[in-house]
């Protein structure tokens, strides 16, 4: 089977496919298409950049046009849960597309804006619905959302939804949704957890895998520079500039450090914006829309707030500090390299994350080659490398002596948290993945 005609997708469907320039199916849609034609459940484990969106929009946009809903009434008949707000919008501008020549209206719906106009777009009917769990929790239990419809339920990267606490919002969500119904869940890796879930939500699922648990992007360049921290802002600025790269997305910590970054790099004369959580959906999508029409060049990002970018052919990817859970890696140079194209993606690290280096090349079975700039040979990297503990210890202790000189938060919480998770939804209190405390607060939060 080697054409989207083979997979047995209608015609407007084909059509729609041919607009938006695929020429053949990419494996994870050659694979997941026909079980999901059959009304099978499928358990899926595709990285991101795979084109695992049409994987299950295209065959539900052919299912449901097949069989059109009883009294012809518009309600909604498959739902898109995912994590966060960027990828929530992102997908539902990719079901338009693909049903652009079907007679089907589609919503999205998260948290962080105004609920009242999309309770209005409800009320006006959906065939099918993305949504972030927090929001779509809180809409069903406003009785605003009818979810007794649902023939088709997708769950989007559904490990991330775990990293990021929406286990329990997921959980309400599925007693509003029939039993009897097609379940698809899509995830990066086939965690413990995630097999748990699948467990308890599908049924006898076709699983499809189409790239080995946790191995990076087959087609990005990985390189990895030693520097010190405080040489870290000028070592990414030479880098770009030495380059002439004109669109690179950089992953850092902190909100606070994505800002200060972007205004370091605007400031030394190369085009920066700063995404995260604190900042307003409207003030994300410019930065988004600049970086992706080339007006912004460096777009400084947090790990949630990048998780739903999918930017075209995206060259470029530097994590200015390198990820404490390996994974987040993964996902992090999964922005570039997307859907065939070749990318290059540069790690900056300084010595308390050297074992954080060797935790990702461990998980990914691959070395890193690990380079020094010249002008930036750290000052600080010893023969013996500090452990994972000793590293977090220095981090938990650095922390105290910065909240001591700060001195007391006011209540409202000086750090700027801005209420609601990245996803729009409520973080639950129970945390998201067992066993991986040191992360998920922050994660959820950034
Ligand atoms: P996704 O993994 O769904 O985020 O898709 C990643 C990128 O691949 C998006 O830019 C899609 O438009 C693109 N894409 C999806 N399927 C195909 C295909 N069959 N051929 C070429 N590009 C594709």
């Amino acid at each position: 089977m080697n054409t989207f005609a083979d997979l047995g997708l209608s015609d407007q469907i084909l059509r729609a496919v041919t607009d938006k320039g695929y020429e053949i199916p990419s494996p994870i849609q050659a694979q997941a298409i026909p079980p999901v034609l059959e009304g099978r459940d499928v358990l899926a484990a595709a990285q991101t950049g795979t084109g695992k969106t049409a994987g299950f929009t295209l065959p539900i946009l052919h299912k449901l046009s097949e069989n059109p809903s009883r009294n012809n009434r518009r309600v909604v008949r498959s739902l898109v849960m995912t994590p966060t707000r960027e990828l929530a919008a992102q997908i539902k501008a990719n079901i338009d597309e693909y049903g652009s020549h079907l007679d089907f209206k589609s919503l999205v719906v998260f948290g962080g804006v105004g609920i009242n106009p999309q309770i209005n777009k409800l009320r006006a009917g959906v065939d099918m619905l993305v949504a972030t769990p927090g929001r779509l929790l809180d809409l069903c239990q406003q009785r605003a959302c009818d979810l007794s419809n649902v023939e088709i339920l997708v769950l989007d990267e559904a490990d991330r939804m775990l990293d990021m606490g929406f286990i329990n919002d997921i959980k309400k969500v599925m007693n509003y949704i029939p039993k009897k119904r097609q379940t698809l869940l899509f995830s990066a890796t086939f965690s413990k957890e995630i097999k748990t879930i699948a467990k308890q939500f599908l049924t006898n699922p076709v699983t499809v895998e189409v790239a080995a648990q946790n191995t990076t992007a087959e087609r990005v360049e990985q390189r990895a520079y030693r520097c010190d921290q405080s040489t870290k802002a000028d070592l990414a600025i030479h880098l770009i500039k030495q380059g002439e790269w004109n669109q690179v997305l950089i992953f850092t910590k902190t909100k606070h450090g994505a800002n200060r970054l972007s205004d370091r790099i605007d400031k030394a004369g190369i085009t920066s914006s700063a995404i995260h959580g604190n900042k307003s959906q409207g003030a994300r999508e410019r930065a988004l829309q600049g970086f992706k029409n080339n007006s912004v060049r460096v777009l400084v990002a947090t790990d949630i707030a990048a998780r739903g970018l999918d930017i075209a052919h995206l060259p470029h990817v530097i994590n200015y500090e390198l990820p404490n859970v390996p994974s987040d890696y993964v996902h992090r140079i999964g922005r570039t390299g997307r859907a065939g194209k070749s990318g290059e993606a540069l790690s900056l690290v300084c010595n308390n994350e050297r074992a954080f280096l060797k935790d990702i090349e461990k998980l990914i079975s691959k070395k890193i080659p690990l380079l020094t700039e010249d002008g930036f040979a750290p000052d600080l990297w010893p023969d013996r490398m500090p452990s994972t503990s000793e590293v977090q210890r220095e981090d938990a202790e650095r922390k105290k002596q910065n909240r001591q000189q700060r001195g007391p938060r006011s209540p409202r919480g000086g750090g700027g948290g801005g209420g609601r998770g990245q996803g729009g939804g409520k973080p639950s209190s129970s945390g998201g993945r067992g066993g991986n405390n040191r992360s998920s607060t922050r994660r959820r939060r950034s």
